[in-house]
């Protein structure tokens, strides 16, 4: 090894989703969202006066701010936005998790997690879901230095409801708690609520999903003006200009939208019920989904050959070689007529 060499920082990186470059695939595989973005998304991006681009963007994104405030009822000093929630919550564990006490998540969760405990050099434990991938909400009452959730949870889609999520939080008020509610749109009641009465919360959510941008990079955070005020802090230390002008005009345009937002959202819910139905019938179980996602084992073939054949077939599901979920496939919510082919192809093969 050459002196240098030594001076390298090491880590092992997060591995996302294939994105394949083979077009007519049916991609099953990264949670993206099916449908495209609002209309007035493509509007904007017609109309926009690329002299413009000459400028930094706002540093403060103060337009994007304010329609997610009007949108949440907040006030804009509860709203932090970065570049998609990974941004948005790698700043968090820089701004509110330290390398003295370890901080809590589930043993089954986002992979996200320990990836940047290892970046940012934060201890971790996991604490195990119950045999039916829940969480017990009593065993987070112990020492940490910060707690982080994805509710619902990824990849077993499951939603914990909200009394689960505060029975964490109440009992954790010494620590910063962290609710990733990347899926909520397509479950049940937000933690948004609580952080009026909880000083101590913050809730991550993101347009990749629900709002049909995974490409264009957006997330945000909303917490008490404390916390978002740490978040800017750091954030101004490591790169002001996060946001460019397009994910900033965008972005307001997919808030903006309410209608379509809402008719997106029940297709996607309406074919995951479909779903649920017809993968029960082809011998999968799965837990309820709160999620674009289903988490589904199948009685007799195994989860990996599955994979393997749904691949070779152009049809691209998620698959997790690791402990307890080893036999279960991530399968996204596609349109109907993808549903439709994966159908098909279950049924020949199976
Ligand atoms: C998709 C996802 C994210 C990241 O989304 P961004 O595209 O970075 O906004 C974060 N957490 C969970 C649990 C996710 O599934």
């Amino acid at each position: 090894m050459r002196a240098w060499e030594k001076n390298i920082r090491r880590v092992v990186p997060y591995v996302p989703g294939e994105q394949p470059k083979k077009s007519n695939i049916i991609k099953l595989n990264t949670n993206e969202n099916p449908y495209p973005p609002a209309p007035g998304v493509r509007k904007v991006l017609r109309e926009f006066n690329t002299d413009r681009l000459r400028l930094y963007p706002d540093p403060t994104i103060e337009s994007l701010v304010e329609e997610l405030a009007k949108y949440y009822k907040l006030d804009q000093k509860q709203i932090f936005v970065g570049v998609g929630s990974d941004d948005v919550l790698a700043m968090a564990y820089l701004t509110f998790f330290q390398p003295d006490k370890p901080i809590l998540f589930p043993d089954i969760t986002y992979s996200f997690y320990p990836v940047w405990c290892d970046l940012f050099r934060v201890p971790y434990e996991t604490i195990p879901l119950d045999e039916e991938f829940r969480i017990r909400p009593e065993d987070y009452r112990r020492d940490n230095g910060g707690v982080i959730i994805a509710n619902p949870n990824a990849p077993t889609s499951i939603y914990e409801d909200l009394s689960v999520i505060e029975e964490i939080i109440k009992y954790n008020q010494d620590s910063i708690v962290i609710i990733d509610e990347a899926y909520i749109d397509f479950a049940g009641r937000s933690a948004m609520e609580l952080i009026h009465k909880y000083e101590n919360l913050l809730v991550v959510q993101t347009f990749s999903k629900s709002r049909s941008m995974a490409g264009m990079r957006i997330g945000y955070a909303c917490g008490n003006p404390v916390l978002i005020k740490a978040l800017n802090d750091v954030k101004y230390s490591f790169n002001s200009y996060t946001l460019n002008q397009l994910a900033i005009v965008t972005g307001i345009e997919a808030v903006k939208d309410r209608a379509y937002f809402n008719e997106g959202i029940n297709k996607i819910v309406s074919t995951r019920n479909e779903a649920e139905v017809k993968l029960a019938s082809l011998g999968f179980s799965f837990p309820k989904s709160g999620a674009n996602f289903i988490f589904a084992t199948h009685k007799t073939m195994s989860a990996e050959t599955l994979f393997e054949e749904l691949r070779k077939n152009d049809i691209y599901v998620r698959y997790f070689k690791l402990p307890r979920i080893d036999n279960y496939l991530r399968i996204t919510i596609g349109t109907d007529d993808e549903m439709k082919i994966l159908y098909d192809f279950l049924e020949k093969y199976l």
